[in-house]
């Protein structure tokens, strides 16, 4: 395995047991999130969309170092698609104790050119998608309940938001609104289910280096643009958010219920006014 097992190992986190639903882990920061989970012990359920290929890839270095996991495909877009998968997940594994909502996408457009089904397509995935999972986990997580000895929780979702929950976007209002929809989603979610010790919070990355953000980053003076607005002077990886959503899916942040962990290098802290505005 790559840096994750030894970055898993670090944290001593165990999550030996339980099973792991990660939506879009054929790529980026799904695919991270799913190898440190798998290295922590979880059973994993690598959720794609098109990229059947690299999601095989995935699981096959998992369970070539000793972890278990499977790809399934699916819109997490489409009702009966997400029924489907959280299907398989408990034909494969009998349970699920962690969904991680991370599938996401841009189409970008000025906003009076912006085209109804560019509107669409990222509110049906990045804000519709993550509710049909959360429900679909929910729902499992309440047939269970506790598990004494697996988890203090009886269940633990990871939304996967954006800086752009909080930063207004020009040019990307879709993605900006579906953001800011994850937060204030994750947030009323977690106050409902809180009691049934279902612990509900949002990881928002700022810059991290993924397919998703690859013109930007690749291009040497688009990243030195980009860098003025992070503090901390560096693109973040994926194992930035891998290491966040591993703890965040653990008892070691039990206590932790409704909150955004922006994981951003400080892109949040309005760098312009560094020098006094
Ligand atoms: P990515 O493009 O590598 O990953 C996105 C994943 O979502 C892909 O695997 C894709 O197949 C999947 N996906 C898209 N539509 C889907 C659908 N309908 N059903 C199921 N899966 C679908 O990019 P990434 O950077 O790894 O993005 C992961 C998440 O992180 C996204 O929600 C994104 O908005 C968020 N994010 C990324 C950054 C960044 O800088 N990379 C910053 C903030 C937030």
């Amino acid at each position: 395995m790559n840096l994750n097992a030894k970055a898993v190992e670090a944290m001593d986190i165990k999550l030996n047991g339980q099973v792991a639903l990660v939506t879009g882990a054929s790529s980026g920061i799904g695919a991270g999130v799913a190898e440190a989970l798998a290295a922590a012990g979880a059973a994993v359920v690598v959720n794609y969309h098109s990229q059947a290929e690299p999601a095989q890839a995935l699981v096959h270095r998992i369970t070539d170092a000793g972890g278990r996991a499977i790809a399934a495909g699916a819109d997490v877009g489409d009702e009966g698609e997400v029924e489907r998968v959280f299907a398989q997940a408990l034909d494969a594994f009998g349970r699920l104790d962690i969904l991680v909502a991370n599938s996401g996408l841009q189409r970008d457009a000025a906003f009076a050119d912006m085209t109804l089904q560019q509107w669409n397509e990222v509110l049906q995935t990045n804000l519709t998608g993550q509710f049909l999972c959360a429900r679909a986990a929910v729902r499992q997580f309440r047939r269970q309940g506790v598990c004494e000895g697996l988890s203090r929780a009886a269940g633990k979702i990871i939304h996967m938001s954006s800086v752009h929950e909080v930063i207004p976007w020009a040019g990307h209002v879709n993605y900006a609104a579906s953001k800011g929809g994850v937060n204030l989603l994750m947030r009323s979610l977690a106050q409902e289910v809180a009691a049934e010790r279902i612990r509900v919070n949002a990881i928002a990355p700022g810059a991290i280096a993924t397919a998703i953000n690859s013109e930007v980053v690749d291009d040497p003076q688009r990243r030195e643009e980009l860098l003025k607005l992070i503090p901390y002077g560096r693109v973040g990886e994926v194992e930035d958010v891998a290491r966040a959503a591993l703890w965040l899916a653990s008892d070691a942040s039990d206590y932790v219920v409704g909150t955004t962990l922006f994981i951003d290098g400080g892109m949040c802290l309005y760098p312009a006014f560094r020098d006094n505005g």
